[in-house]
């Protein structure tokens, strides 16, 4: 059994741009334990009333890690100075390798902003290894058809698998390091053995509803529940139906120095990446979007 450690309310919420009101569940700062995820924020669940203009986050630089966007409500454009760019709707994944470093802006989409509605995304960051901080950027979209959803036994809910395993299952992310990220739905009043690798960080943050864990310690919404790495199985029991994101992964010991956008090994490095980013290196804002 892995055991649960703590859990953690929610804090004070704050804006990412005029798009995004985030709540940061975690950070690497207060929990380097939870390697290789370095930070998790929440946005929303919002209302969002019709608009003309789109609203987000414009063009700043990430360096040394991956951003990975999970759409429960609403529609992100994305767009990079790698070159890569797309929409993510409700039920789909971006997973975006900044790597050795790049530029990009996040906004509602076009349709979202003109029809305004509900809004509710997660942004998980995950470590990169040192060996591959400094990889070429890259961009997996993801779309929720993609995602397998795989059925509890007992008709106690569903498992999507972004990454990683589970029951046998195989989610579509590449990722750099062993991880396991799962969106799952619980129905009430069921009991749920999840397995989880022992050794692994494992956390889960309960998006909404109510649970039991290890028949021991309520969590709710919109509470983070650290767990041991030690162990290999966790018991759910939902008194309200519930949806919980759970991440595990191997974790990457070794130094982490971050500032801002830039999470690298050493303060050193983060020096040059604010020299790089200054330089244009990162790559350049696109002349008609400046
Ligand atoms: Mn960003």
């Amino acid at each position: 059994m892995k055991n649960i450690l703590s859990i953690h309310r929610q804090g004070e919420g704050h804006w990412v741009g005029d798009g995004f009101p985030v709540h940061t569940i975690f950070h690497y700062q207060e929990h380097p334990e939870l390697s290789p995820f370095l930070l998790l924020d929440h946005a929303g669940p919002a209302d969002f009333t019709s608009a003309d203009k789109q609203r987000g986050v414009g063009w700043h630089p990430h360096r040394g890690f991956e951003t990975v966007t999970v759409v429960f409500e609403g529609e992100v454009d994305h767009q990079d100075t790698a070159g890569n760019g797309g929409r993510i709707s409700t039920g789909d994944v971006q997973w975006m390798t900044a790597g050795s470093g790049l530029l990009h802006k996040e906004f509602h989409s076009e349709a979202f902003t003109r029809s305004g509605g509900r809004f509710e995304v997660l942004q998980l960051w995950v470590n990169l290894p040192a060996n591959s901080k400094m990889t070429p950027p890259g961009y997996q979209g993801i779309v929720d058809k993609d995602i397998p959803a795989v059925a509890l036994p007992d008709g106690a809910g569903t498992v999507r698998v972004i990454a990683g395993e589970f029951a046998g299952v195989k989610g579509p992310a590449r990722t750099f390091t062993p991880i396991n990220l799962l969106d799952v739905s619980l129905t009430a009043g069921k009991r749920v053995r999840l397995h989880l690798n022992d050794g692994y960080t494992a956390s889960l943050y309960v998006l909404s509803g109510k649970v039991l864990l290890n028949g021991q310690e309520q969590a709710s919404g919109t509470e983070l529940v650290i767990l041991d790495r030690k162990g290999d199985e966790l018991t759910t029991e939902a008194s309200t139906d519930a949806r919980l994101f759970v991440m595990s992964g191997e974790p990457i010991e070794e130094p982490v120095a971050g500032s801002g956008p830039f999470v690298m090994n050493t303060p050193q490095q983060i020096r040059e990446a604010f020299k790089d980013f200054h330089a244009g290196r990162m790559g350049k804002i696109p002349a008609e979007a400046a």
